[in-house]
């Protein structure tokens, strides 16, 4: 008989940080204090945060050395130089402008790049690239495989652009309207699902044919090359160094959230290969983030995310942090959870519409479900469905995906295999009593990315059936 022989992380813990399970009354107070929205709780009050893996990652005992010999000079730290180099051989791309985190490199090509009624289609919508694109007077039209909507489909590459949709909008709009295609690896939206290569030589194909560039959100640009490297023929051989520089040398720019995959707390770059844009990208840093030699981010931040970049390429991390994410939706999976499959890389999202079938999407079942599952066991989730898609541009009504999930996002490196256990059990527990939760309605809504900060109330037609469900025994406690 095969014995079974298990992986661990390719890491020892150096240094802990406590954490503590509040009691059940006071779960049930901060929730109800944070208007139900998990954004608004206070991370004392959590014992588990999967809120998002976005700045949540342990650096390294080399990236946290890096920080003592940070060179903070105004302009030309050697960190910069040392980040500029990073990126031009692990990515490949020319030209590196920091910036703050990754909202701020699309603002900046945003502005360079879009004219009011120009049209930039994507791999799925994200919600601060959008939101950019709008400001910069464009319009997002997702041409996304339509797999990627149905959380149900198996499809491995649900990242993929369906090459007709991007077609057939360049032939209805013309090329001029079309400043780029914006295209992410992996896509979060969709549940942190890879693009394949093959997709995205097709892709750059149609960019040549009509002299379109593509603008690359690297944010998980490894993770989605551990996909490949898994999953698509010809790549179990090649390192997640080689692919990302293969992905990356299909695109013309790039914008990075250095607070995902490379490891670090707080940083972004926007990356160029073209010398007129670069120019245009340093004007403007200077006026929105900062020098162009540090764009927002401290020296010591630039030398530990040039540490950060480096790690991230590495075949055993990635193996582990994958890895872990699939342990927990494995989990899942085998207790009968509706969760968005294939499991992607980043996170678990459940599926709250099938979760929860009786809450109507207007009721914000994937919010009630966030916060149902903070109050069974201060696990912090967050919510993309209605409320992070936000309203439609012209109507003014919510727009309605398809995809109403709860996303349990793993931080790299920070929390050990007993913490998914405990994650995984308190689903099921929800799971079982899911009849009891009956969703939201929003009392105050913020004009712009709602979801941070948006206020709800529980439904107060079901008081008396909220009421019996409150009597109920706590689990964690
Ligand atoms: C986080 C993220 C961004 C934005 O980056 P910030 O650093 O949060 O500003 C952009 N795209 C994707 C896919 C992301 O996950």
């Amino acid at each position: 008989m095969k014995k079974k022989r298990s992986w661990a992380e390719p890491y020892k813990i150096k240094m802990v940080e406590h954490i503590a399970l509040p009691d059940y009354e006071q779960r049930l107070k901060y929730i109800e204090e944070a208007a139900y929205n998990t954004f608004l709780l206070r991370s004392k009050d959590v014992y588990i945060d999967l809120l998002t893996d976005s700045g949540t990652s342990a650096m390294s005992d080399r990236q946290w050395a890096r920080l003592m010999i940070g060179d903070e000079a105004y302009a030309g730290s050697k960190d910069f130089y040392q980040l500029e180099e990073t990126v031009r051989q692990y990515y490949g791309y020319s030209y590196v402008v920091p910036t703050h985190q990754g909202r701020a490199a699309e603002h900046i090509i945003s502005k360079i790049l879009i004219k009011a009624g120009d049209f930039v289609p994507g791999n799925m919508y994200f919600t601060t690239t959008r939101l950019h694109q709008e400001l910069a007077g464009g319009t997002f039209v997702d041409v996304i495989v339509d797999q990627a909507h149905d959380p149900d489909s198996d499809y491995p590459f649900k990242g993929n652009v369906d090459l007709q949709k991007l077609e057939s909008l360049i032939l209805e709009q013309g090329a001029d309207h079309i400043p780029y295609f914006s295209i992410a690896t992996t896509v979060n939206m969709a549940g942190g699902q890879p693009i394949s290569l093959a997709n995205l030589r097709a892709v750059r194909a149609l960019s040549r044919k009509y002299g379109i560039p593509i603008v690359h959100d690297m944010t998980r640009v490894a993770e989605n090359a551990y996909m490949i490297q898994q999953q698509e023929p010809g790549y179990a051989h090649k390192s997640i160094a080689e692919i990302v520089r293969e992905i990356c040398d299909l695109t013309d720019a790039a914008t990075m959230s250095a607070k995902k995959d490379p490891l670090v707390n707080i940083g972004g770059f926007l990356a160029l290969n073209d010398a007129d844009l670069f120019e245009e990208a340093r004007n403007l840093v200077v006026v929105y983030e900062g020098l162009h030699t540090y764009g927002g981010m401290a020296g010591r931040d630039m030398g530990a995310l040039a540490v950060g970049i480096e790690e991230s390429v590495s075949d055993e991390h990635m193996k582990a942090r994958v890895g872990q994410v699939q342990y927990l939706g494995n989990q899942l999976l085998s207790a009968g959870i509706p969760i968005v499959k294939p499991i992607g890389t980043h996170g678990v999202f459940l599926n709250a519409a099938r979760f929860l079938p009786h809450v109507p999407q207007d009721h914000f079942p994937a919010q009630a479900l966030a916060a149902e599952l903070y109050v069974d066991s201060a696990v912090r989730a967050m919510e993309r469905g209605i409320v992070s898609a936000g309203r439609n541009k012209q109507t003014g009504e919510h727009n309605y995906p398809k995809l109403e999930l709860v996303r349990l996002t793993i931080p790299r490196r920070v929390y050990t295999q007993s913490h998914m256990d405990v994650v995984a059990e308190s689903v099921e527990r929800v799971y079982d009593n899911r009849d009891r939760i009956l969703g939201l309605t929003m009392t105050f809504e913020p004009r712009y990315l709602r979801f941070f900060q948006a206020r709800f109330e529980k439904i107060r037609a079901e008081a008396n059936a909220q009421r019996s469900a409150r009597k109920r025994e706590p689990v964690a406690n």
